[in-house]
C-alpha cells in the first residue's frame, strides 16, 4: 500500500471512529509521526493530506528542515527534548507536544523570551504512570496550568499522552478517559482566556479508542509509513 493509500484509509477509520460516538471527524486532525522516515516519505504524507508532522529527534528535525521537508503542513515535535536542543527547535516547530518537565518549561520559556516569540506547547502526561517514560503525572497538570502566568512565552494548548504500548483493542481505553477527564477537570478550574482545548492521544495500534474517548489529534508513524526500520538506524 502506498503512504497515500495508507493516509486515505486511516482518515475512513478516523471519521468512522468518529461518527461512531458523535462527534464531527473535522475536530481531530491527523499527525504523521515521520521519525526514521526521509524527506521523500513526509513529503508524500503531507500531499496525501496530513494535517501535521510530528517529529521525535532534534537531529531528524533540523536534518528535515534544511530540505525543506515539511512544505505544505505545519511540523511538531513529539519526542524527548533535551534542555540543550530547545535552541534548534524552540520557533522552528509550530507546536512542542512533548513538555514533560517544568526544567523544560523553564528552558522554552528563556529561548522564546530570547527570540521575542511565543511557543505553543502540549504538557505530556505519564498516564500510565510507567518509569520508563518521562511525562508530568496526572496530579502536576492542574497546578502547572494555574500558574502558566509564570511562563509569558509559552502557551499551553492541551495535553498529550502515550499510554502503554497496547496489543489488543479497548486496553488502552481507561487511560485515554483518565486523559479526557484531565481536560474536563481544567477547564472547569482555569479562566476561560487559557485555552487548552487539544489532547493529542492515540497511535497506530489504538486511535479508534483514542477518538471514542475525545481525542482531538492523533500520532501515526507505522500505519501511514509501514514498519519502522530499526536495523538500519544507526543513532540507536
Ligand atoms: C512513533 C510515535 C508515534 C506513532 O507510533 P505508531 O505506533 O508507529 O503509530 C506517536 N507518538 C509518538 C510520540 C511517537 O514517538
Amino acid at each position: 500500500m502506498s503512504i497515500a493509500e495508507n493516509v486515505a484509509r486511516i482518515r475512513a477509520e478516523m471519521e468512522a471512529a468518529a461518527l461512531a460516538c458523535g462527534r464531527d471527524p473535522k475536530e481531530i486532525q491527523l499527525c504523521a509521526a515521520t521519525k526514521m522516515n526521509d524527506a521523500d516519505a513526509v513529503r508524500q504524507a503531507i500531499a496525501a493530506g496530513v494535517d501535521c508532522c510530528g517529529e521525535n529527534r532534534v537531529q531528524e528535525l533540523t536534518a528535515k528542515l534544511s530540505q525543506n521537508a515539511y512544505a505544505g503542513a505545519p511540523v511538531h515535535f513529539i519526542g524527548h527534548l533535551q534542555t540543550n536542543k530547545v535552541r534548534q527547535v524552540v520557533g522552528k516547530v509550530s507546536l512542542i507536544q512533548s513538555v514533560d518537565s517544568e526544567h523544560l518549561l523553564l528552558a522554552i520559556q528563556k529561548e522564546a523570551a530570547r527570540q521575542g516569540m511565543i511557543q505553543d506547547i502540549l504538557l505530556e502526561v505519564n498516564i500510565g504512570q510507567e518509569e520508563s517514560k518521562s511525562g508530568f503525572g496526572a496530579e502536576d497538570i492542574l497546578p502547572l496550568v494555574e500558574k502558566a502566568g509564570e511562563f509569558p512565552n509559552i502557551c499551553i494548548k492541551g495535553l498529550m499522552a502515550i499510554p502503554p504500548i497496547s496489543h489488543n483493542s479497548g486496553e488502552n481505553l481507561k487511560f485515554f478517559q483518565k486523559m479526557f477527564q484531565l481536560t474536563v477537570d481544567i477547564k472547569k478550574k482555569i479562566d476561560d482566556n487559557v485555552k487548552v482545548d487539544c489532547l493529542s492521544m492515540g497511535m497506530s495500534g489504538d486511535f479508534p479508542d483514542a477518538i471514542a474517548c475525545g481525542s482531538t489529534m492523533i500520532r501515526v508513524g507505522t500505519a501511514i509509513f509501514g514498519a519502522r526500520n530499526y536495523a538500519k538506524d544507526s543513532s540507536q
